[in-house]
């Protein structure tokens, strides 16, 4: 692979989009991944135009490009680990079009999550598959992760409000993939090959999604249980009673502890809390999917607390949840919070067994590790909690988190949830996906035969995730 030609960059996008400097650079190396790696330039095109001259210069001269929206992956899919050229989509921000009556909006990929919900928020409707990171992530980094949210139980995961897109491909043509109505039969969903492609097949330049209409009620609570067991046997029943929440978010003891440490919410100290959530446009309605989901998780030990239709009481309530990923580092001032082995999926009926291990698997391995997420969509949250100074707690995660995906790859599981594969996954995805390898392999040559984009991800990713690149931590110890 060849190095850019600065000065060739700067023709295309113009100097001042065209960051080389080692300072910029370093900041570009990274995501919240524990992945570092240094590119050789940033540029941030403002134009599809431009965009496809980059990929034509990027692709005739075999430099590496890797898409980037804000950076907030949790699996090193933006670590340049080729160097060569981060692509920053951000200046391309502009919400291109809100149809109301045809029930789509487009958009290009920089648009920031919350951003897109402000504007559309005046005509009563939301875009739904939101992340908790909601407030820095892109629409270009949600696709290409299939990125999913407290509200997917009920309102899916971005892939089921991706319409269509226009995509820039490795020799820099523009192509048009899905339509713009709700339904379409038209050959191969090659808009669904996007979703989840983590950069690797073409750039997004702008997406046409679905949004929905924006519900009267809201009313939600806090399920306090004396064990994680209990709640982990709620969450299936009433995902398999049918209810219809809106939400459905575990958060255990290590979570609730490192939440009343870094915020002071005073969290009641049980062994596990269900946040439960119910929507819609009439009030009996939500009563009842709230009734019902009250008394399957009493059924299992759980008590309903808190209940609330109001605004700000709602937002306090989840308040603990949304800023749970940073509280964790507070867990303890000799441990930070790692994104590893941190989103699995796996069938509800395995959920309170699941959350088990995790907490056993962790002590067996001198880490703590917490269970939560969004359990209503199947999604298990973890994070590793270690001295990242240590080699020992180093070594002691690299086996927690072997463990972790071969349990979850019994149980029939899944490596990733919503936070994509990247580089830290690579190795678990590779074992679960090996009769499908090929396939994968095969779809990138044909969007891709130079392998210029993100290469070296997912199926092409070192073997070994704590030796793949450096790391953002040094192990000193
Ligand atoms: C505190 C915190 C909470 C989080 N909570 C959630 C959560 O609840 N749910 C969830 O799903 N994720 C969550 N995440 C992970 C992350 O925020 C999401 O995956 C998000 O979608 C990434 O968006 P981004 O703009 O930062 O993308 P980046 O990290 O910049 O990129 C992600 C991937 O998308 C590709 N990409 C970006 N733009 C384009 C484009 N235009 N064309 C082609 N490929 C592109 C990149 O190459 C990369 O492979 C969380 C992260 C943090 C830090």
């Amino acid at each position: 692979m060849s190095k850019p030609d600065i000065a060739r960059l700067q023709t295309i996008v113009g100097p001042e989009h065209v960051k080389h400097d080692p300072a910029d650079l370093y900041v570009y190396g990274s995501d919240s991944s524990v992945h570092r790696a240094m590119p050789d330039a940033v540029v941030r095109p403002g134009k599809v135009e431009e965009v496809q001259e980059l990929l034509r210069y990027a692709n005739e001269s075999r430099i590496p490009v890797v898409p980037r929206g804000s950076g907030s992956g949790m699996c090193g899919q933006v670590v340049p680990i080729q160097g060569g050229i981060v692509l920053d989509t951000k200046r391309m921000n502009r919400i291109l079009e809100i149809n109301l009556a045809d029930v789509y909006c487009r958009v290009e990929p920089g648009v920031i999550d919350d951003d897109l919900n402000k504007a559309l928020k005046p005509h009563g409707v939301f875009y739904p598959a939101t992340p908790a990171s909601s407030r820095i992530a892109t629409i270009g980094g949600e696709i290409a992760n299939n990125a999913s949210g407290v509200r997917s139980v009920k309102y899916g995961a971005t892939r089921e409000s991706v319409l269509g897109m226009k995509v820039v491909l490795a020799d820099g043509s523009l192509v048009t993939l899905g339509a713009r109505t709700r339904v379409e039969a038209s050959g191969y969903q090659l808009e669904r090959l996007f979703v989840g492609s983590e950069g690797t097949l073409g750039v997004l330049v702008e997406a046409t999604l679905s949004f929905v209409r924006i519900p009267k009620y809201r009313a939600m609570g806090m399920v306090l249980f004396d064990s994680l067991d209990d709640a982990g046997e709620a969450i299936a029943a009433v995902m398999g009673k049918g209810v219809a929440l809106s939400m459905l978010e575990l958060v255990d003891s290590v979570a609730i502890r490192a939440v009343n440490t870094a915020m002071d919410l005073g969290l009641p100290e049980v062994d596990a809390i269900l946040l439960v959530e119910a929507d819609g446009m009439v009030k009996e309605a939500v009563e009842y999917e709230v009734e019902a989901a009250r008394e399957l998780c009493e059924k299992h030990g759980g008590k309903l607390t808190q209940l609330s239709y109001d605004p700000a009481e709602r937002a306090r309530i989840f308040l603990g949840r949304k800023k749970l990923f940073p509280a964790l580092s507070k867990f303890s001032d000799t441990m930070v919070s790692t994104a590893l082995a941190d989103d699995m999926a796996v069938p509800y009926s395995r959920m309170a067994e699941t959350a088990r291990k995790i907490h056993e698997i962790a002590e067996r391995n001198g880490v703590v590790m917490t269970a939560y997420g969004h359990c209503g969509s199947g999604c298990m949250h973890t994070k590793i909690l270690m001295d990242t100074a240590s080699s020992e707690s180093w070594e002691g995660a690299q086996r927690a988190v072997a463990e972790i995906y071969e349990y979850v790859r019994s149980v029939g599981g899944t490596t990733s949830a919503e936070h994509g594969i990247g580089i830290s996954k690579a190795d678990a995805f590779k074992r679960e996906k090996a009769d499908s390898l090929d396939l994968m392999r095969a779809v990138k040559r044909a969007f891709d035969p130079n392998n210029i984009l993100n290469p070296q991800k997912l199926f092409d990713a070192p073997r070994g995730w704590l030796t793949a690149t450096d790391l953002r931590y040094v192990a000193s110890r």
